[in-house]
């Protein structure tokens, strides 16, 4: 292998990532890294958690310096460089030193382009106005933590309710600050599917974090008090101390575009299934770019840490002439805030249906995250999407307090093999009681699934309850029914509904629903071979509370 140079815009996830691994597959390469900020390797993913106090020391999110990289790797890191221009033909790029204003012009064989995305912050009425803040990297971090110190905001508006905001939120109320999140869709965490962010909505409520859903912020006004007034949308105003912008970020394509690389219809760096760009001797990786959606093949931008990982090391083989391919990626993610995990793999309902996916099924159940008996058991409120025609595991959410993760993890896997529904079936798990159950919430969710493929059990649609014609039957015991039930619902507990069968009209449909969809199940098994027409509403009463929080 020659000397070749390979130069990395952007230093951080997936920058250092593939700086560090060039390196270990090639001794000789030249290798520069140019970061436009103070620091290489911080970790963007612990900054809610720095404003909030979890994590005290600022020295605790560099996770490596240049000298690091000098001594370790033998990595030229050049920080305050930002790289402002690309000349393709000579292959080379023009470098300006922040500090000192100095341009200079750097050769590459081979440049990899990781700048990661800018946060979204309008051109709104005051935007630039003292006390509001957008959080990408350590000094965002430091600004809001002493604006945080010297002001102590009484009151904050966390604008956006995704994954950040909902950090950003949980962070500020530990530090005392009322929070108001104000977002634009009727639901937090866009991507869940709306049932399931209702778990979350119930969660902020109850900690006192107040939710302005539908609404969208139009501008801001200084106050006389020094305070900042939140203009919305409905023409409310909202008194805000610190203001949080989180509506999401925009790929850094500027240098990409200027130099004639291909941008993708969602506004990212075009990249092949090697990462690179439109020009072979240019990879892109990260934030900046379009991935291939793994379970749609749709083009998305999907900014985690973990697939930006990932690309820099397969830009680095690729680099080397290795034959390493992206897989694409699948959005596996968690957030975790006021006690509550939430995660989700794959595609939700609502990206199947964007995508124009109708070939699929979802269930819903809530299994404990481990055996009832064993104290302190918890439900993972959970949501799988699979192919209907052949079982094929499309996608899972799920929300709860222990175990949800863990749960996801082993579902995201299963969509990258491609398993189905009869893999989750048969899949062996850890089981101590303290830890699971012997049919663990994976086990359950491929073990209804199946049952649902193979006709053991039909489904009610739930979007289809207010207007339904069938009798809905609610076969849980009579203290359950009185705390709450489905609008309309006829109440015959399971154990009497045998001796009841005579009640039904057989040429009427019956919908039967349970707490959480397991006697409901045993309902369906009992109706359908005794000849009624049957159909079980899946995940039962609970499903019902977050489908149709205000009743039907
Ligand atoms: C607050 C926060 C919390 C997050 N939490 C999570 C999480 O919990 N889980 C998760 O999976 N993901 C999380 N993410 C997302 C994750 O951090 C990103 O997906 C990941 O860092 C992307 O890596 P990247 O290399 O593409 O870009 P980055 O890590 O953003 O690095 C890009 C670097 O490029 C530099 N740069 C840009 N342009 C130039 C230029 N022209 N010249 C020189 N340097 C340049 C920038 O200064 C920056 O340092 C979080 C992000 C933020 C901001």
């Amino acid at each position: 292998m020659g000397n070749k140079r390979v130069i990395v815009v952007g230093g951080v996830a997936g920058g250092a990532t593939c700086a560090a691994r060039l390196r270990r597959l090639d001794e000789n390469a030249e290798i520069v890294v140019f970061d436009k900020g103070p620091h290489v390797s911080f970790a963007n993913c612990g900054l809610p958690y720095f404003v909030g106090g979890a994590i005290h020391e600022e020295n605790k999110l560099l996770l490596a310096s240049p000298e690091l990289f000098r001594r370790r790797f033998n990595i030229a890191v050049r920080t305050w460089h930002e790289v402002v221009a690309i000349d393709r033909r000579s292959r080379a790029v023009k470098v300006k030193d922040l500090q000192t204003g100095t341009e200079s012009e750097e050769h590459y064989d081979a440049l990899v382009l990781s700048p990661g995305a800018a946060p979204i912050r309008p051109a709104w009425p005051g935007i630039d106005l003292p006390g509001i803040f957008t959080l990408r990297n350590v000094p965002d971090s430091i600004e809001i933590r002493r604006w945080i110190e010297t002001r102590s905001p009484k009151t904050a508006v966390v604008v956006g309710g995704g994954f950040i905001g909902l950090e950003m939120a949980e962070n500020l109320h530990h530090r005392g600050i009322a929070v108001t999140i104000v977002e634009l869709a009727s639901q937090v965490m866009p991507p869940l599917d709306a049932e399931m962010s209702e778990y979350a909505r119930l969660r902020l409520e109850s900690n006192r974090i107040n939710l302005e859903l539908n609404e969208g912020v139009v501008g801001f006004e200084q106050n006389a008090d020094g305070g900042l007034t939140v203009l919305t949308q409905s023409g409310a105003k909202i008194h805000a101390d610190l203001v949080v912008l989180s509506i999401g970020v925009r790929p850094e394509t500027k240098l990409a575009s200027e130099a004639g690389l291909e941008i993708g219809d969602r506004g990212g760096i075009r990249v092949d299934d090697q990462m690179r760009t439109s020009d072979p001797n240019i990879l892109a990786i990260g934030d900046a770019v379009e991935v291939r959606n793994w379970v749609t093949g749709q083009w998305e931008l999907i900014p985690l840490a973990g697939p930006a990982n990932r690309q820099g090391r397969v830009a680095a083989d690729v680099i080397c002439g290795r034959d390493t391919k992206f897989r694409g990626v699948q959005g596996t993610a968690v957030c975790g805030f006021f006690g509550l995990t939430i995660a989700l793999t794959g595609a939700t309902e609502k990206s199947l249906r964007r995508a124009g996916v109708e070939d699929f099924e979802k269930i819903y159940l809530h299994p404990g995250h481990h055996v009832s008996y064993y104290p302190g058991a918890k439900p993972i409120h959970l949501k799988l999407l699979f192919r209907r025609s052949d079982g094929l595991v499309l996608g899972a959410q799920a929300v709860g307090e222990e175990g949800v993760e863990r749960r996801i993890d082993v579902i995201a896997q299963a969509i990258q093999m491609k398993a189905t529904v009869f893999d989750l079936e048969e899949a062996e798990l850890c089981y101590a009681p303290q830890y699971g159950s012997a049919k663990d919430p994976v086990n359950f969710a491929g073990m209804i699934a199946a049952n649902v493929i193979r006709g053991d059990v039909e489904l009610a649609p739930w979007s289809e309850l207010p207007t339904t014609p069938a009798l809905i039957i609610d076969v849980r015991g009579p203290h359950e029914y009185r705390g709450g039930h489905i609008d309309g619902a006829v109440h015959i507990p399971l154990r009497e509904l045998r001796g009841r069968l005579g009640e039904f009209d057989k040429s009427r449909e019956i919908w039967v629903s349970c707490q959480i969809g397991q006697r409901s199940y045993y309902a369906y098994r009992l109706l359908s071979q005794r000849g009624f027409k049957v159909r079980s509403l899946s995940g039962g009463y609970d499903s019902y509370r977050v489908l149709y929080p205000e009743g039907l």
